[in-house]
């Protein structure tokens, strides 16, 4: 187990229970071109163009990139910029729906025969991201550089986030179809052991997982991990430290410890592009909070969250905020009107804090180095971001802050810890410090 964390009250109850449920066909689709890490895909439709569901719209620029497909069957009526959830703007294309819901028909694989390369390329050309929110590209993560290897795949199934019920009820709901997932990932990746990891909050559903182990189709291992409940055990090198007992060293990635980690949604995605020839167009994502009818929807790429809302009694004003995410490491957002993204877990309702009008000083209480999961020193780095002291925020290893918001959770005095250390990361990234 990692040192540090926060028990937070975790509010799934709320949705826990709400089976996945098809949001409708929308109208009309937003679609951004820049909804992953890496660089914005190039478009290959214009305005005018008919297309049909499963479209490619954009195509992967470079390595670290993604490519985009249409969510629905319709015309082109614009490609323009939009605002992101994240309060960026994206090249976007906006698609009318025609009524026709046509889509391309996926091509259905044996993968046990296809190459490594093979299912690389597959993955790529599906637009699958990492969908526990950092949409990092997922070809490149199954890439293993030269010199590294792979030696065990970690299916991240915490999500440790409160009110956050997405990967829960697809886990329960997919669970032979994510075995699979998970078996093609060691497969590619030369990989013989494997782990899913659940917090003891999802224990419910360790038996389905369990017999659906035993029904697998290769020799890899598989093994169940229950973890206690301890935000931010769905953090990846904090599931691997809980997982393997590894530590992923200062501004390390996972793999430097032999290990990667998939999201629950991602692994479910990879075995429906490789075995049915799927592209990434959905996603399923909670709706929770102050919200009438808390609830798991998939809804397609491009859907406007304010019509979600809607659909689920879902009002803004009175002391309440929009969060898109988690209430941790989740975005606060001024409107509802931005489109549902690739990273999209969660749409929240929240009731607005009250935080002090200036910024207090820190009364040295001592409480966020106690939580924080990376071993970090939040009061002094803040300090030296208060300052515009850069390298000193360095120095203090800034860089490895993982924003995951136990520290501001805890400060009796609200300080802004986190904004202030993604400001400092930014900096040092700026002035390549
Ligand atoms: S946000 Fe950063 S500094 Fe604060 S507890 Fe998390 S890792 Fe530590
Ligand atoms: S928790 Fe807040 S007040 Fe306490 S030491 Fe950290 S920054 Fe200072």
């Amino acid at each position: 187990m990692f040192k540090g964390g926060v028990k937070l009250l975790d509010f799934k109850e709320l949705s826990k229970s709400e089976e996945i449920e098809e949001f409708k066909y929308p109208e009309k689709v937003i679609i951004p071109l820049s909804q992953h890490t890496g660089a914005p895909a190039k478009p290959t439709v214009k305005k005018g163009d008919t297309v049909v569901e499963g479209q490619i719209i954009g195509e992967a620029e470079g390595f670290i990139s993604s490519f985009v497909h249409s969510s629905i069957s319709g015309k082109v009526v614009s490609i323009e910029n939009y605002p992101l959830p994240n309060g960026r703007k994206s090249l976007s294309v906006v698609i009318e729906s025609d009524g026709k819901n046509e889509k391309i028909e996926g091509e259905k694989k044996d993968w046990v025969s296809l190459t490594s390369q093979e299912i690389i390329e597959i993955v790529k050309k599906a637009g699958i991201v990492g969908l526990g929110g950092a949409a990092f590209p997922t070809h490149v993560k199954m890439s293993i550089p030269p010199g590294k290897k792979a030696e065990f795949v970690i299916l991240n199934g915490c999500e440790c986030e409160p009110f956050l019920t997405a990967d829960y009820r697809v886990l329960k709901e997919n669970t032979e179809e994510i075995i699979e997932g998970l078996e093609i990932i060691s497969k590619t990746t030369s990989v013989k052991k494997s782990y899913i990891g659940i917090e003891s909050n999802k224990i419910d559903i360790a038996e389905k997982i369990e017999r659906a182990i035993e029904n697998k189709k290769t020799e890899i291992d598989i093994e169940l991990k229950i973890l206690p409940e301890k935000y931010p055990q769905g953090s990846e090198k904090h599931l691997i430290k809980s997982i393997t007992g590894r530590e992923v060293p200062s501004e390390g990635l996972p793999i430097d410890v032999g290990c990667i980690v998939f999201n629950v949604q991602t692994t479910l995605s990879i075995k429906r592009a490789v075995c049915d020839g799927i592209p990434l167009t959905e996603r399923v994502l909670t709706v929770s909070g102050l919200v009438e009818n808390p609830k798991n929807l998939k809804v397609r790429i491009g859907t406007s969250i304010s019509e979600i809302l809607k659909y689920c009694g879902g009002k803004l004003g009175d002391g309440k905020k929009l969060v898109i995410g988690g209430p941790m490491m989740g975005i606060n957002i001024p409107s509802p009107d931005v489109p549902v993204i690739k990273s999209t877990t969660g749409i929240l309702i929240l009731p607005e804090e009250n935080l002090p009008e200036t910024i207090q000083p820190c009364i040295k209480c001592g409480k966020c180095v106690e939580v924080c999961p990376m071993n970090l020193v939040p009061a002094f780095i803040s300090k030296y971001a208060e300052s515009e002291n850069w390298e000193m925020c360095k120095n203090l290893n800034v860089l490895d802050c993982i924003e995951c918001g136990c520290c501001s959770y805890v400060c009796p005095a609200k300080r802004p810890l986190v904004e202030f250390f993604k400001w400092a990361k930014a900096e040092i990234k700026k002035r390549k410090i």
